[in-house]
């Protein structure tokens, strides 16, 4: 799923738009968006820190909705009438409760008898007198007005977009859609829909399920378009997109598909829609379920974040279109295939709550490598597995479990414990019980809960019954534990024995979160060619394996079918390394002797390397190889990349050009502009471009000032160098940047923009007079885009101008709960601190003067403090010879005591 990023910083939002677009990791993609989306009425009031979340009681069965909305484009509302049929569940039903968020509601009525309805800014409740006995088909109605701030997205001329482009759409998940209708809104409950939206008569109307009907009402000239997906799904997979699009169409058997976009930008549409019909004959095929829905249709809209696998009706980012002169830097594959499993996996079956998250994203993301794998080899499989486990290891220090209760919000949950986890726990389900058994379980599981919601235990029984296996221990440390194994591999030979000695450690930390992991693995030794394997299970901590073999081997490897999730450390030779990074059979073998290889720094290493990055048979390990001299980082390193660029697969060949990037040397200067000069892909040239961000030098500004004005597909060329005068942080840029910005705002994409606009801010931080950048800035603030409006908001922040806290002051707010009110709230902190205009030592420097300052004053009160003692004692005493009879001196000690 998905929906818009919200409160990335800029690097990741930069990485997320560069790893998505290389096709590489929707996942990530998934992972990241939605942070800050306001969760669920269906809770009940507000989260509050870390308690446990359940599913909320269901006291009536939602039996069906229809929504009937006429969308007004110029004032970004709708009015809507949503019709509710329902039956109450066990008990007579007095009150129904609606989850509905900021809805003008103008009536509410039913066929039962209401006592009177309540409306709050999370919900309706609807009160019947007499009670509505259990079973009792039932209607309500509610008539409503509604100007969304999330859950339903308009894109028209007057925020930006280009005209004949205007167009809406909605975002269910995960409790987005009670902000344009109301209904009850959580995935343990689900219901059949129909859908009618009113539209000016160009329009296209898209929703879920079947096209019903078409009518031009000639009272309001308007058409009103009525869809109804006849299948139960839950809430947030109710889906509309509607406005001027355009449209290719095809067949997959009888299953009409197509692909929409804005209007202008349909020339694009055949690039990302291409495998379609192919992903649905492959995935029935591996699913053994037949694709359980009407039509299968996509819809591209303007800054939206990803991809959401609405029944019948995707929707994605516009950001995944891609023109034919990207080569294959770009894709659509694995954001296209990632949503279409949904339609098994989440529409389907759906997770009943947001801890089971997994049994949907955990589906999607693996079975979008098992299309790879079926379209371009099991290499390129593994190598995506191989990719996505780096999302999992990394988490070292965190032993959050797959499945927990714990969290404050449901977005919490979409993170790389329900996709990259996910995908790989059931690989190694895959892996451990072969391929035919585990289709066998998928396909069971699918047909056994067909359009209901499910738990993981719903999976475990069904793998438990079919294989007769337990599963417990499996489930208990992959998915109610956190982690996964650290282990240490080290091997000996002894060659007067001829045995080989393997042991094996888990090293991580055992605590009650984490297990002790229990799995079976290989050894596998390659000695002349030959490969000898050896089956281990591993069930303790440590183990010893002694192997007699014919001869020593040439090549050791640890889980060499590659079905473990483990941070596997096994210190090698170098000449192993070599063998094992030339051995053709092993592409997980060659990745990981990559892996081990960047850490040497030695001539030979660096040439085996570059041989590997020019010879080596599949891209991916062509990419490590890169990667690697990068890492190794001396001149020989250098001169090996320098020397590659002439890669005819462009995702290698645009790996190189960024590597070359991140060596500081005279020649990367002059090669870069060479590469500037003869590559044609414009997804290579912006990489280029960002690498001159590292060089101060006239040739360079000279060079970014013309990308800056360059067109190109969505001003990719510009955005690249805005991103290197960011790194060069000269003021020279200054008039360069806001002439462009202002002339050509609607040419670059929204984010692009507002991160231009930070840009801007950044490099004039040091002016004296900030009086026109400022000024400019602030014709930002109230920007139609919520990104580009944050990104101003945020400038001013960066800006460092007093001046500007007044404006900014009027946007925050005391709980701020939407992107522009938190980029409020962090300019005004920067401000007001103005930290950032401080060089750190003089902040140190100051912070250390303040705290010396406290202690003299301290200092210098205990001094005054024993001065009076004393002289009170003194005084004491000099009475106390006076008149040994007196009581008084005591008093006057402590009355000083008091004062000091
Ligand atoms: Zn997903």
């Amino acid at each position: 799923m998905t929906c818009t990023v919200r409160t990335l910083s800029w690097v990741f939002l930069v990485f997320v738009i560069g790893a998505m677009t290389t096709g590489l990791a929707d996942e990530t993609w998934h992972e990241l968006q939605g942070h800050g989306s306001a969760f669920g009425a269906a809770l009940q009031g507000k989260a509050k820190m870390t308690e446990r979340r359940y599913a909320p009681d269901r006291d009536a069965d939602i039996l069906h909705i229809t929504i009937d909305v006429t969308p007004d484009f110029q004032q970004r509302t709708v009015a809507g009438t949503t019709t509710i049929r329902f039956a109450p569940m066990a008990k007579p039903l007095t009150e129904l409760r609606l989850d509905a968020i900021d809805l003008d509601v103008s009536s509410v009525t039913s066929d039962a008898k209401i006592e009177g309805y309540d409306v709050t800014d999370k919900a309706i409740t609807i009160t019947f007198d007499p009670a509505v006995r259990p079973g009792a088909k039932t209607t309500v109605k509610v008539v409503y007005e509604a100007e969304p701030k999330r859950g339903l997205y308009f894109r028209t001329p007057a925020m930006g977009y280009p005209e004949g482009d205007t167009h809406l759409y909605t975002q269910g998940e995960t409790h987005e859609a009670p902000h344009w209708y109301p209904n009850y809104d959580y995935p343990n409950e689900q219901s059949t829909s129909e859908v009618i939206c009113r539209v000016p008569e160009g329009m296209t109307v898209l929703s879920n399920g079947r096209l019903v009907s078409e009518e031009v009402d000639p009272e309001s000239g308007l058409k009103a378009v009525r869809w109804l997906q006849d299948k139960p799904h839950v809430n947030y997979l109710v889906a509309l997109v509607a406005g001027q699009l355009g449209k290719i169409e095809s067949t997959y058997r009888d299953i009409p598909i197509a692909f929409y976009t804005p209007a202008s930008q349909i020339e694009y549409a055949a690039n990302s829609f291409r495998d379609t019909a192919d992903m649905l004959e492959f995935y029935e095929k591996e699913i053994g379920v037949p694709y359980p829905w009407d039509k299968y249709y996509q819809a591209a809209v303007e800054d939206y974040g990803g991809g959401m696998e609405n029944t019948t009706l995707t929707i994605l980012t516009t950001g995944t279109l891609f023109p034919d002169e990207m080569e294959n830097v770009r894709s659509s594959q694995g954001l296209v295939a990632h949503e279409l499993v949904h339609q098994w996996f989440g529409d389907y079956v759906t997770c009943k709550d947001w801890s089971h998250l997994w049994l949907n994203e955990g589906f999607a993301v693996y079975y979008e490598k098992l299309y790879d794998g079926h379209k371009n080899g099991r290499d390129s499989m593994l190598y995506n597995l191989y990719r996505i486990s780096h999302w999992v290891l990394r988490n070292r220090s965190v032993h959050k479990p797959i499945v927990t209760r714990s969290y404050d919000d449901a977005w919490e949950q979409f993170d790389y414990r329900a996709y990259q986890k996910g995908a790989w726990v059931l690989h190694m389900l895959r892996t451990e019980m072969g391929e035919e058994m585990f289709r066998k379980c998928v396909k069971t599981y699918l047909e056994r809960h067909a359009l209901s919601s499910v738990v993981t235990e719903d999976l475990r029984s069904v793998i438990e019954e079919l294989t007769g296996r337990s599963y417990d221990r499996f489930f208990d440390q992959w998915i109610y534990h956190g982690r996964h194994p650290d282990v240490e591999v080290s091997y000996e030979w002894s060659e007067k024995d001829k045995l080989a000695k393997v042991s094996v450690e888990q090293t991580h930390e055992v605590t009650d979160k984490v297990m002790l992991f229990h799995f079976r693995t290989k050894i596998r030794f390659v000695i002349d060619g030959e490969v000898i394997d050896r089956r281990i299970d591993i069930d303790s901590q440590q183990h010893d394996f002694y192997y007699r073999l014919p001869g020593k081997p040439d090549i050791v490897r640890f889980d060499p079918d590659y079905g473990l999730l483990a941070n596997v450390t096994f210190d090698k030779s170098t000449p192993m390394l070599y063998e094992q990074l030339e051995y053709a059979g092993d592409v997980i073998g060659r990745l990981k002797a990559c892996d081990a290889l960047a850490k040497k720094k030695d001539k030979k290493t660096v040439a085996k390397l570059r041989e590997v990055l020019n010879e080596d048979p599949f891209y991916g390990v062509r990419q490590r190889a890169a990667a690697a001299l990068e890492e190794i980082h001396t001149d020989e390193a250098f001169e090996a990349l320098a020397d590659s660029l002439d890669q005819t697969d462009a995702r290698v060949r645009q790996d190189v050009v960024g590597h070359i990037g991140d060596f500081y040397r005279p020649e990367s200067l002059e090669l870069t502009r060479k590469i500037l000069k003869a590559e044609e892909n414009p997804a290579i040239l912006g990489g280029a471009i960002r690498n001159l961000g590292l060089y101060h030098h006239k040739k360079t500004r000279r060079l970014l000032v013309r990308y800056l004005k360059s067109r190109s597909f969505r001003n990719e060329l510009a955005g690249a160098a805005v991103e290197a005068i960011r790194m060069l942080d000269e003021p020279f840029f200054i008039g360069p940047l806001q002439q462009i910005l202002a002339e050509r705002e609607r040419e670059f994409r929204s984010w692009e923009f507002a991160r231009a606009l930070e840009t801007l801010a950044r490099i004039s931080r040091n002016e004296e007079d900030k009086t026109k950048v400022r000024k400019f800035l602030v014709g930002y603030v109230n920007h139609p885009k919520e990104q580009i409006q944050a990104g101003a908001i945020g400038a001013l922040g960066a800006l460092g101008d007093p001046k500007a806290i007044p404006v900014l002051e009027t946007f925050s707010s005391d709980e701020p709960d939407n992107r522009v009110e938190r980029a409020a709230e962090r300019a005004l902190k920067d401000l007001r601190d103005r930290k950032e205009l401080v060089p750190e030592e003089i902040v140190q420097l100051r912070e250390t003067v303040d705290k010396l300052k406290t202690e003299t004053d301290r200092l210098k009160d205990d001094l005054d403090d024993i001065k009076k003692r004393l002289e009170a004692n003194k005084e004491a005493l000099g009475d106390k010879e006076a008149d040994e009879t007196s009581g008084s001196s005591q008093t006057v000690a402590e009355d000083e005591n008091d004062k000091g």
